[in-house]
């Protein structure tokens, strides 16, 4: 078991023994002054593509840091297809709804604009960064990528017929989530949740007519938009997710204390 580095990094450059990688000012900024790490000490450093590496510290200058690559510490993995569609919220829920889906493993997060969505713009740059710090908390070997905010019909309009739609219906008779889940078919999947104000009831009308949305229930209380990602996320991982295949192979087993 590789030494356990606390500092992780998400970096966008390519990742082999060697290689020298150089940070900007903001991180640059991260590593000297708030973790007060030196030249010499390493890192953890991943791209989404070739896995974990240890690096190390080179040196820093006015406003960059440059690392050396030194050894692959984790093989890339792969996280399950699923992509997370939501409604923009106000600003606080929509940092968490990034950080919580990035903890949950989706591999996309994509804004859509709903009849009834409050914020009529999204801040992407906010999104992304929300994710790659928890990518990098929660040590994960990709970020999600960012599907560009537009309106949900255009986001469906050449939706590929091979990933089904969960569509998070709060009315009408959706079947419970679990249900649903304990027969679908493996492959690409959606989540789709609505905004605060809900789904209007045409939407969930034509939604319902589409033949990749399969609407589901989150049980009989309605919940906030963000608790419902949560909710929702949690169902699909632990049924057909990457949670099926037990806890993280990072950490020692679990003991039970001897009696
Ligand atoms: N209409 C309610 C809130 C909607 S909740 C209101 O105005 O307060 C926001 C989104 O969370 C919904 O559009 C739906 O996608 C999801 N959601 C909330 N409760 C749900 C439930 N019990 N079943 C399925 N989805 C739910």
């Amino acid at each position: 078991m590789a030494d356990p580095i606390k500092t992780r990094l998400y970096v966008d450059s390519p990742l082999a023994e060697g290689q020298s990688v150089g940070l900007d000012h903001e991180r640059a900024h991260f590593l000297r002054h708030v973790l007060r790490l030196d030249r010499g000490d390493p890192v953890a450093v991943f791209n989404g593509r070739d896995g974990e590496w240890r690096a190390v510290i080179d040196g820093f200058g006015k406003g960059w840091c440059s690392l050396t690559v030194a050894e692959q510490r984790r093989r890339q993995d792969v996280t399950p297809d699923l992509w997370l569609l939501f409604a923009p919220l106000k600003k606080g829920r929509i940092d968490f709804v990034a950080e919580k889906a990035t903890e949950m493993g989706v591999s996309r997060l994509w804004p859509v604009f709903t009849r009834r969505t409050d914020p009529n713009r999204v801040n992407i740059d906010r999104l992304r960064a929300n994710a790659v710090e928890a990518a990098e908390q929660c040590e994960r070997l990709s970020v999600p990528e960012m599907g560009e905010a537009v309106p949900l019909d255009r986001a469906l309009a050449d939706w590929p017929a091979d990933r089904k739609l969960y569509l998070c219906a709060e009315a009408g008779s959706a079947r419970p989530i679990a249900e649903v889940l304990r027969d679908a078919p493996p492959g690409p999947a959606a989540l789709l949740v609505g905004p605060e104000g809900g789904f209007d009831q045409s939407e969930l009308d034509e939604l319902a007519k589409l033949p990749f949305v399969v609407p589901v229930g989150l049980g009989p209380r309605i919940l906030r938009a963000d608790t419902a990602v949560v909710a929702a996320l949690a169902c699909w991982q632990s049924l057909t997710g990457d949670w099926t295949a037990g806890g993280s192979d990072r950490r020692p087993p679990f003991r039970a204390p001897i009696p």
